[in-house]
Parts: C-alpha cells; sequence; structure tokens
C-alpha cells in the first residue's frame, strides 16, 4: 500500500472514480501480475473479467447510465475490496505515462482534490515521496514487469520522470 494523497472523506463525496463512460474504458485499472493472482477467482472479491491488457472490464449496473467497476458498491461509494484494491487504484490521481520517449509521473486534473491542491506544499511533498517509492529499485523491477501500466495518458500533468531505463538501478 502506498500512502495516498486524497483523504477518502473527498472520494467518498465525489464520483470521479470507479464510473466509467465505455465498457472499455482506458480510466479503468490495469492489475499488476500479482494482483491477478491476489483477486481474480478469489473468494471475497467480485468476479472480474480482465481485458487483453489486464484491465478490470467495466459492468452496467441496471436503471444506471455507463458502466462501473465490479468492485464499486453503488449504493455507498464505497469500494468492496478497498483494504486490497489494486495499485493504479491507489496511484490515482497520479498516473504512470509515456511520453516523448519518457516514462513519467503524471497526475490527472480532473479530479477536483488535486486540481485544488496542484500548487500547494502538500502536493509538492507527496510527489517527492511518489518520486522515492516509484524510483526504487524494487518499483521499477515491478514496472518492469508489468509496461501494461504505463500509458499514453495525454492530457496529465507530468510531475517527474522514473528511471525505468536506468539498467544500473
Ligand atoms: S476524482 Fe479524485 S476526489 Fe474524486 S473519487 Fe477520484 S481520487 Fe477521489
Ligand atoms: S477496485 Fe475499488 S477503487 Fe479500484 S476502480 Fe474498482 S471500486 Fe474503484
Amino acid at each position: 500500500m502506498i500512502k495516498q494523497f486524497v483523504p477518502e472523506e473527498a472520494c467518498l463525496k465525489c464520483s470521479g472514480c470507479c464510473r466509467f463512460k465505455e465498457a472499455d474504458s482506458v480510466w479503468s485499472p490495469c492489475l499488476l501480475e500479482e494482483e491477478i493472482l491476489s483477486l481474480v477467482d478469489k473468494e471475497g472479491v467480485p468476479a472480474l473479467s480482465l481485458s487483453l491488457n489486464k484491465r478490470i472490464v467495466p459492468v452496467p449496473i441496471e436503471g444506471k447510465d455507463g458502466f462501473f467497476c465490479p468492485c464499486l458498491s453503488v449504493a455507498d461509494n464505497k469500494c468492496k475490496i478497498y483494504a486490497m484494491r489494486p495499485f493504479e487504484c491507489q496511484l490515482y490521481p497520479f498516473l504512470i505515462a509515456f511520453r516523448n520517449k519518457k516514462v513519467l509521473l503524471t497526475v490527472d486534473l480532473n479530479c477536483p482534490y488535486a486540481r485544488e491542491k496542484a500548487d500547494s506544499r502538500e502536493f509538492k511533498e507527496y510527489v517527492n515521496y511518489l518520486d522515492e517509492f516509484l524510483n526504487s529499485p524494487k518499483f521499477i523491477r515491478v514496472l518492469k514487469e508489468n509496461p501494461h501500466l504505463i500509458q499514453a495518458y495525454e492530457d496529465a500533468l507530468d510531475c517527474c520522470e522514473l528511471n525505468i531505463q536506468d539498467e544500473t538501478k
């Protein structure tokens, strides 16, 4: 688990995450290989279908528009697997992006909390924390084993570079 930037109470009041316009939305979380083993077809976890790039396939819900992560409890806006939710869910509104031949930590300013805090000291300190965490040899190994996590999120704001090409790490 990584430290969270957005407080849980801010997310509970917002309905920006875990819901998607399309069933093949790029915003649905991709799973790490180890998460596929620990979450798919496991007791206590809702049935999950994965797309070719290991993304959770959102499902329609009767009487609602759009698609939802199967792990979302729509009635109370809570994640049913919060304690073991995927790494990408923990990381959001931050995203790992590939742009101009670089792997970058970026932030999605569509998240209202991130947008409000983007110039704050708290935001800079959190980016420094993520820079250290994501550039650790342990996480760079995870990223090399899970290249599907690196996506072309064109509109997200750059925060720092990840040294995935640095073979000395
Ligand atoms: S958009 Fe931001 S504030 Fe809203 S639920 Fe997602 S992370 Fe939380
Ligand atoms: S796993 Fe939980 S936090 Fe992640 S998208 Fe699904 S409901 Fe949301």
